[in-house]
């Protein structure tokens, strides 16, 4: 025996109570090695590794591992929902207006400070989505040659 494994792909579904398909491995895996991918760029990657999947099973599939928290859906205003392997430390996105692109940003100055809100009119708060928007790099160079 080797010191703590970390568990698989499919001990980690059913960790968190779900039942182990391919499909929701392949599906966990893809989100996990990908960068924000949105719904359809996940579908191809899940045919890719299992083989025909419905879109409506794709969506299935995400609804159940967001829920469970094994994986994070990100929805900014006006552009397709993306999906993350990276969860629970409250980390924000950058977007890019106009080609799309996101990276990863550490919450403002590390634990999670953001969460004490000015005001928080009574409610218990647990998670603040922060999305800054501008221009990446690319498309920066772009608009000002
Ligand atoms: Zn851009
Ligand atoms: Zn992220």
């Amino acid at each position: 025996m080797t010191a703590s494994q970390p568990p698989t792909t499919a001990e980690e579904l059913r960790g968190a109570g779900l039942r182990v398909t391919a499909a929701r491995v392949a599906l966990l895996e893809t989100v996990r090695h990908g960068d924000h991918l949105d719904v359809e760029t996940i579908a191809s990657g899940v045919r890719e590794r299992v083989g025909h999947i419905s879109l409506q099973a794709v969506y299935d599939a995400l609804y159940a591992l967001t829920t469970a928290g094994l994986i994070r859906r990100i929805e900014p205003a006006g552009s397709p929902a993306r999906f993350e392997g990276r969860v629970g430390d409250n980390h924000h996105h950058v977007l890019c207006r106009s080609c799309g692109a996101v990276a990863d940003v550490d919450c403002a100055v590390g634990e999670v400070p953001c969460l004490t809100a000015s005001d928080a009119h009574g409610f218990v708060i647990d998670e603040a989505e922060v999305i800054y928007w501008g221009l990446c790099p690319a498309c920066t160079t772009v608009s000002s040659s």
